[in-house]
């Protein structure tokens, strides 16, 4: 007899369907190149479907995925401001990145970038109020973000939530503490992947750039999980 006083996702236990989420699993592909936000929309249906992480690694180990791929700590990586700023620079356009504006820049239409996903903007399409991004491990530090990268953080925020208070319901005791701490390939967009991995592998600068010095604490690309 389900428990009246919890929805009936949770009413399940670990007894939950798995087909559902197995399906989601499925639909990603191979799951190598999951994004932040793909791994929280699979724990979301993990959690629909009333399994635990362990009942979710047994199943993903069925179907042959690496677990840390679809593990959302592995996810959330610290990220140097600097180095940040200095990704943003080589994202410089001429036009304002979202799609529905594409306004160029002048000496009156002044370009602010998007501390998340490194694009530029014109002032319309930067969100008015700063986020803290969880998956770079800056929740203490407000940043300038676009609107949809605002809407974005909002969302993940509410779906972390739901993970954490779901973990209490389905007694899933894994603890929640993200690990990694360094940039990997994965986290930087392949726009500017080959030039991270010149700035990850050289102690300075290939370019004109003045914030060289903050190359020292970039970890090599060879350390980066
Ligand atoms: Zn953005
Ligand atoms: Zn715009
Ligand atoms: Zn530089």
């Amino acid at each position: 007899m389900p428990c009246k006083q919890l929805p009936l996702m949770y009413a399940t236990g670990g007894q939950g369907d798995p087909e559902r989420y197995v399906a989601a699993v499925k639909a990603k592909g191979p799951g190598v190149n999951l994004t932040f936000d793909d791994v929280l929309e699979l724990e979301m249906e993990r959690i629909s479907a009333g399994m635990t992480r362990a009942e979710r690694d047994v199943y993903l180990v069925l179907l042959g995925k690496d677990i840390a791929a679809f593990d959302v700590h592995q996810k959330i990586v610290w990220r140097d401001e600097k180095v940040e700023l200095h990704l943003r620079k080589r994202l410089q356009g001429t036009q304002c990145s979202a799609p529905t504006c594409r306004k160029a820049f002048s000496w009156v239409s002044k370009k602010y970038g998007c501390a998340y996903c490194r694009l530029m903007f014109c002032k319309a399409c930067m969100d008015s109020r700063q986020a803290g991004i969880i998956e770079f491990m800056w929740v203490d530090r407000p940043s300038k973000v676009c609107q949809q990268c605002f809407a974005r953080i909002s969302t993940q925020r509410k779906q972390l939530d739901r993970i954490e208070s779901a973990a209490k319901l389905i007694a899933d005791p894994a603890p929640w503490e993200p690990t990694h701490r360094t940039y990997g390939k994965a986290q930087v967009p392949s726009l500017i992947e080959k030039e991270f991995n010149a700035l990850a592998g050289q102690p300075y600068c290939l370019t004109d750039c003045m914030s060289c010095s903050v190359l020292l604490s970039v970890p090599t690309a060879r350390h980066s999980p």
